[in-house]
């Protein structure tokens, strides 16, 4: 027999409401902030195939998730696209009750994907995109990915009737503030959603520096100044980018200020690592080991009260007290935590 719970309530009230999930910590780019190529070079032991969840239990504990109301599923990685056959968990994932299915993705093998994804049941995407001149994206990508290949990605989205797609930029001070105002032009009036990421100090090899973040209010002023916004209100509660429209009916843009205006408060995210650990919080320094009692034959109460009891301790605020916390606490790769 199903049973659905009311959304369960972490220790400081916060709704579990959105599962993200990684499905490869491998990727094809080396971005400068994400995976330095100093340390995620040739050498880095990346996990082994083993050590994967399967699609399988992957699609298990998702649907555990669904029966405790968590619906929106968002796939990511690493890159996301890399792991083989990736439409056909897509598939499988579409076929839980109520799924809300997502991808987040550095867009280089969409182009070729899209129209799987799609097929196999995938909503919405996003797409990461850091600048539109290839000297910028090139040295920010540290593998030789070109625009037009990310580009043309999104162009297949489009195309397959993905709806709507977000592009994610990441900026960066002295290194792509000048794709501000190039990326707001290129989307203005497409129908794709831009949203701004404020750099963040996730992991412990990108270098982050306070003075390397340009703040969301000044890329929104910085736009402003060639297209006036004004503010919408949040989609959902709990929606992490703050909206903004263009006021002359260009579309919107969105602003993620997890630095200069953390939003821990509504933090209702967890996280399902590439090998089957669970993460309240992208700065935890430690998972929870599912896929333990998963691969020993747990049965779906005894999987359904660990999750349960996880969330009802969680206490994670890390970007509210990121001043006091950040210099001492030792954090996982986003990479394989799934960003
Ligand atoms: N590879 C996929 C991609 O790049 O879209 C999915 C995984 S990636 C870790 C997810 C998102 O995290 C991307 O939009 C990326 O730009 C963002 N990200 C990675 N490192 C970041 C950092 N240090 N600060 C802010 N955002 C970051
Ligand atoms: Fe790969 Fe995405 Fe990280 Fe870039 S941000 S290195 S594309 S996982
Ligand atoms: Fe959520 Fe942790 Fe980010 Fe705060 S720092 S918004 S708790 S993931």
């Amino acid at each position: 027999m199903k049973t659905t719970l009311p959304h369960l309530q972490d220790a400081l009230g916060r709704p579990l409401q959105d599962l993200r999930i990684s499905v490869t910590d491998r990727c094809n780019f080396r971005c400068t902030y994400c995976m330095p190529r100093e340390i995620f070079g040739p050498d880095h032991a990346f996990l082994p195939r083993p050590a994967l969840l399967t699609f399988e239990e992957i699609t298990r504990v998702a649907r555990l998730f669904g029966t405790l109301g968590v619906h929106k599923i968002r796939l990511t990685g690493g890159e996301p696209l890399l792991r083989k056959q990736v439409e056909s968990l897509v598939g499988q994932l579409a076929e839980i009750p109520g799924a809300d299915l997502t991808l987040t993705t550095n867009g280089a093998l969409l182009a070729r994907k899209a129209q799987a994804l799609k097929d196999a049941g995938l909503q919405r995407i996003t797409v990461s995109l850091d600048a539109l001149d290839d000297p910028t994206f090139k040295r920010m990508n540290d593998a030789d990915f070109s625009v037009a290949q990310v580009l043309q990605g999104i162009e297949a989205a489009q195309r397959a009737g993905l709806h709507p797609i977000k592009v994610n930029a990441v900026i960066q001070r002295g290194v792509n503030e000048h794709a501000i105002l190039d990326l707001a032009r290129h989307f203005r009036g497409s129908g794709v959603i831009l949203r701004f990421i404020e750099f963040m100090d996730v992991g412990a090899t990108n270098g982050w520096q306070l003075d390397d973040v340009v703040s969301a209010g000044e890329i929104q002023q910085r736009i402003a100044a060639h297209w006036p916004l004004a503010p919408l209100d949040p989609n959902a509660p709990g929606e992490v980018a703050q909206r903004y429209r263009y006021c002359d009916g260009a579309g919107e843009i969105g602003l993620i200020a997890s630095v200069t205006r953390p939003f821990c408060r509504n933090c209702s995210r967890i996280r399902l690592s590439t090998d089957g650990s669970l993460f309240t919080c992208l700065f935890a320094s430690q998972g929870f080991d599912l896929k333990t009692p998963l691969r020993a034959g747990a049965d779906d109460a005894a999987l359904l009260q660990a999750i349960t009891s996880l969330w009802r301790q969680r206490t994670d605020r890390y970007s509210e007290i990121r001043s006091e916390a950040a210099q001492d606490q030792r954090k996982i790769e986003m990479s394989y935590i799934g960003g």
